[in-house]
């Protein structure tokens, strides 16, 4: 199995996004209010090239989110995109061989605008989102939650994934993504409340497509909650099962936005591999 890292074009956001100030409706009006930008950030997907077709997990941004509804305070004060039209993600996999027909499954960790942008390169893919996250989206409340709906493709049918009681490690259910069950879903509420992640077993490593469960490796390691999480202690919970699961086996932590995640995957680093100073005490505890 060989997975591709995309990046598709780049984000700008909030400090306070990246890492939340304070608590509750606070913690979660900081993004807009605060003048402190964080610097340019990537924005991944993914790329399984499985046996049974190539798995993309999430389709990244697009060039349309360079023109945002003005109206919406978080579009217009909270977020800046850079990106190119041949730097999607359907142009920069056929770069690698791939065409839209080797695509079988696209799989939405959520569906922020950053996540569904490139929604339009895969008609022909089965494309799997988490139904909470999928009703949310959707519709005027979706608009008013930040999700652009109206310029999902109109052929686009998202396709709810059927959630098992299959414990797969810390995770109490679980989703097979492949049919060999070597790539599963996870769910990881928290940056949304019905967001999911992908874990992909290779062999002796869990690489885990982590979406937006947090920004950075490191803030998953200290448990700091994102600016945007409706519910501190859902995401808060999150993080934590997902520090539990880094204990039990050797795990690559890619989140979307984590501007050196694409170097973990290349130097197949997981957590605790290389650890700095600041997470010496969790790596120890790791044993
Ligand atoms: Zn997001």
């Amino acid at each position: 199995m060989r997975i591709h890292a995309i990046e598709t074009g780049r984000v700008r956001i909030k400090q306070a996004q990246i890492e939340g100030r304070g608590h509750g409706l606070w913690r979660q009006m900081q993004p807009m209010l605060s003048s402190e930008w964080a610097d340019w950030s990537p924005v991944y997907a993914w790329a399984i090239e499985h046996p049974e077709g190539v798995i993309v997990v999430d389709t990244g941004s697009a060039a349309h989110l360079k023109s945002l509804p003005r109206w919406h305070p978080y579009f217009r004060f909270a977020v800046r995109f850079d990106i190119e039209p041949e730097q999607e993600v359907g142009p920069q996999l056929r770069h690698l061989g791939i065409g839209a027909r080797d695509v079988k499954i696209v799989v939405l960790t959520h569906m922020h605008i950053d996540h569904d942008g490139g929604l339009a390169h895969f008609p022909h893919s089965r494309i799997l989102a988490s139904a909470g996250e999928i009703a949310r989206a959707s519709g005027v409340t979706g608009g008013l939650l930040g999700y652009l709906p109206k310029r999902w493709p109109n052929w686009f049918v998202p396709e709810p994934l059927a959630w098992q009681p299959a414990a797969y490690g810390p995770f109490a259910t679980s989703a097979r993504i492949s049919a060999a069950g070597d790539v599963v879903a996870v769910p990881t509420p928290g940056h949304t409340p019905n967001h999911l992640s992908v874990i992909v077993r290779d062999s002796d490593h869990e690489i885990m497509l982590a979406g937006d469960t947090s920004y950075l490796e490191s803030t998953m390691l200290n448990g700091t909650v994102d600016g945007v999480s409706p519910d501190e202690v859902v995401a808060t919970a999150t993080l934590a099962r997902i520090r539990e699961f880094c204990t039990q086996r050797p795990t690559v932590y890619l989140p979307a936005h984590d501007p050196h995640a694409a170097q973990r995957l290349r130097e197949y680093r997981a957590v605790g591999g290389l650890p700095p100073v600041t997470e010496r005490r969790f790596v120890s505890v790791a044993g």
